[in-house]
């Protein structure tokens, strides 16, 4: 197991994809995207989705690791589904 894997796991962040990180003193900053790449939609139950937009950019505290306080950064991607054609977003912090 690499450490990026390590890390990852103890950051319970494999759902994810990992861009990068960045540090602002005590501040860590990491890039992330869901790592599938459809949704699941709430309306008809499927597993459907096409791109529809990207939300802004969002930063979600994560947990403390020692003196450094961990955030997610991202955006959340809204789905039309396939069959509905509904509008949705994706889950995640
Ligand atoms: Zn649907």
């Amino acid at each position: 197991m690499s450490i990026r894997d390590f890390m990852l796991k103890f950051l319970n962040l494999q759902g994810y994809k990992v861009g990068g990180l960045e540090y602002r003193g005590k501040e860590v900053l990491i890039r992330v995207e869901l790592r599938r790449m459809t949704g699941s939609c709430p309306h008809c139950g499927k597993r459907c989705g096409y791109l529809h937009q990207y939300q802004k950019e969002r930063k979600v505290w994560h947990k403390v690791i020692g003196e450094h306080r961990i955030y997610l950064v991202g955006r959340k991607r809204r789905w039309r589904g396939k069959r509905c054609g509904k509008v949705f977003t994706e889950e995640w912090p």
